[in-house]
């Protein structure tokens, strides 16, 4: 009679990976960690599909999050980013968040932390040199470069109280600093991350579906050059193919678990 081989006990991926974690440590070789919108989401921001129900259910992020968009319709998309500024407001770095930080406070230089989210939540929380490849949602930056014309007007307080606000001299519009669909990502952010994708032994993918490049093609780079790919997502993910260990599980709850010492 033949057996088939008995499962994984529960836990046992969970203690290899972080046996990786410790040996990446004990070698001096180095982490990157990819996250996503699920990063937050015990936070209590929503991730994209979370943003499928509610006040803006009826419009999909691709046809607000535009170039395009704005120019077309500025005050809805304002609107858009005012509303999500206030889901963020107010949130608090997550376990996972923290974890992170803690890790990297304790382990100098090991960890280079690469972001898609716009919330600020990992710097809340205390990380350093965070990539944040899609910009930060708590910030602005004009539409079209600065007209020489209008120096006077860069300064703060000079802008009208319309929304967008705007230049009073030459109507030069403020718009949130996120990388919008079709935009460039910063272009240092994205190279540092190249690098670290490249270079690393082990990447903890947290908490993305995987689906908006480049961010996502930093998890094939990893693997493609020998790097430990492990997703950490409560739900399949498009990256899970690259994985050489997917966890099932929340990002609060998972790295804690990996990253104590
Ligand atoms: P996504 O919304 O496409 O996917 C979220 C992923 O997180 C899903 O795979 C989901 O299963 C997983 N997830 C949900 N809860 C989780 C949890 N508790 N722990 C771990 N994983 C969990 O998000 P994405 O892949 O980041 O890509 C979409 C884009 O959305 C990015 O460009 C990002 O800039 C933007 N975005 C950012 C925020 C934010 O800053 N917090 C929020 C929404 C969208």
């Amino acid at each position: 009679m033949t057996h088939s081989p008995l499962p994984d006990p529960p836990g046992a991926d969970l203690g290899t990976v972080r046996d990786w974690v410790r040996e990446a440590v004990q070698l001096s070789r180095p982490i990157a960690v990819l996250t996503g919108a699920g990063m937050s989401a015990e936070s209590g921001v929503p991730t994209f599909r979370d943003a499928l129900t509610g006040l803006w259910a009826h419009f999909r992020p691709e046809e607000l999050a535009t170039e395009t968009a704005f120019r077309a319709r500025p005050q809805q998309v304002w609107d858009w980013y005012a509303s999500r500024r206030a889901a963020v407001a107010g949130v608090e770095p997550n376990a996972g968040h923290r974890a992170l930080a803690t890790f990297q406070a304790r382990e100098p230089g090991r960890l280079t932390l690469i972001t898609q989210n716009v919330d600020g939540l990992h710097q809340a929380a205390g990380s350093p040199g965070v990539l944040a490849l899609h910009g930060n949602l708590a910030e602005d930056r004009w539409l079209d470069s600065p007209r020489a014309c209008c120096d006077a007007s860069v300064a703060a307080g000079t802008l009208t109280d319309a929304c967008p606000p705007a230049c009073p001299a030459c109507g030069n519009l403020r718009r949130p600093a996120v990388v919008w669909f079709g935009e460039f990502l910063p272009e240092q952010a994205l190279r540092d991350a190249e690098t670290a994708a490249r270079t690393c032994a082990l990447m903890l993918v947290v908490g993305t579906s995987g689906a908006v490049y480049p961010a996502a093609g930093l998890a094939f780079t990893a693997h493609q050059a020998g790097a430990r790919v492990v997703v950490v997502n409560p739900e399949p993910s498009e990256l899970d193919p690259v994985a050489d260990v997917v966890l099932r599980g929340t990002a609060a709850t998972l790295l804690p678990a990996l990253l104590s010492p």
